[in-house]
């Protein structure tokens, strides 16, 4: 059986559409199915549109979080929620295109274990969105050592890989990289992304930055090895100044370099400042991943059974 995990937030436009769509395109493919929604701690009547499909359709389930955790919990609730055999990751907006998980699910009994949903372009986004986007998957890429520049959250993967995902005892995880990670056998397959059925992107600016400066700590430590590179570079700078300012003082001309001294000491002061940042973040993700509380919290789910 195929599990279609769908994480929605304040969706109630869509949910029914979606439902239907996905339900009668994966019966006319003779694929047997379950949906199951995730609302995000919705703040419309998105969940008692889902009870409302449950109602009507028997392989429609739905979870409600009680508060919103965001899309990484949702995908992993629906991961934990999954009685399938494998599982695919829609958007309740219909933007990855639900045609593809016929294709999907026919490499899957090929015998691949994640077939990555990749982006022939990117659809229609803001200027600043794109070159947003660009430049962390750019970043990202280079930490994780795979090209994830068209990569999606459209995946399809077996359950030996939802099995291996949620044992990581992790609770700050980036679902788009870990499927790489998890290096199961893979296979990928183009789409190109339509545009939003109903409602508006559900991401604010200072919501993708918050993504974006989570998901890099959460895979990598290279910005705690970049404060290295740049102490050790000042470090080269700083000697360079003070053999000449010994040399001047012996000369008998200490008393000018006045504006080195504040340059220096807003430089110093300035990437001390930052390098204490970036610790403190990572301080504060082992605080966070100690402390070792729930990624997410139901609170009421539909009556339908697995
Ligand atoms: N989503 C979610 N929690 C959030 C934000 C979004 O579950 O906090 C869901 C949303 O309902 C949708 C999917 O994640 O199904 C993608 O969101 P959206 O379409 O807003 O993002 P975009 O397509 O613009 O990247
Ligand atoms: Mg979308």
């Amino acid at each position: 059986m195929l599990s279609v995990i769908i994480p929605a937030y304040n969706e109630e436009t869509n949910i029914k559409n979606t439902a239907d769509t996905v339900c009668s395109l994966l019966k006319n493919a003779d694929i047997d199915c379950e949906l199951i929604f995730v609302d995000d701690g919705s703040k419309d009547k998105t969940y008692l549109k889902i009870c409302d499909s449950a109602q009507e359709n028997p392989n429609v389930r739905g979870i409600s979080f009680s508060r919103n955790f965001g899309k990484e919990a949702a995908i992993f609730a629906g991961l934990e929620e999954a009685a399938g055999d494998c599982a695919v990751i829609l958007d309740c907006d219909l933007q990855f295109p639900p045609e593809k998980i016929i294709e999907m699910y026919s490499l899957w009994q090929k015998g691949y274990e994640v077939v990555e949903g990749v982006k022939r372009d990117r659809g229609n986004e803001s200027f600043f969105y794109k070159i947003f986007a660009k430049s962390f998957y750019k970043i990202i890429s280079r930490f994780v050592g795979v090209d994830m520049q068209s990569t999606s959250d459209f995946k399809l993967i077996d359950r030996k890989a939802i099995d291996a995902l949620l044992s990581l005892p992790e609770r700050n995880t980036f679902f788009r990289a870990l499927s790489f990670w998890s290096g199961f056998n893979s296979v990928q397959v183009e789409f190109s992304v339509s545009e939003r059925k109903n409602g508006k992107s559900k991401w604010t600016i200072g919501k993708l930055i918050k993504y974006a400066v989570s998901s890099i700590t959460s895979f990598t430590t290279a910005p705690l090895q970049l404060i290295t590179v740049i102490g050790s570079i000042l470090l080269v700078f700083m000697a360079v100044l003070g053999v000449q300012t010994l040399v001047r003082f012996m000369l008998g001309h200490s008393a000018e370099g006045f504006t080195t001294v504040i340059l220096l000491l807003l430089l110093v002061g300035g990437s001390l400042m930052m390098a204490l940042g970036i610790i403190g973040y990572y301080i504060a993700r082992i605080y966070e991943e100690v402390k070792g509380r729930p990624r997410y919290i139901i609170s009421k789910r539909t009556e339908n059974k697995k």
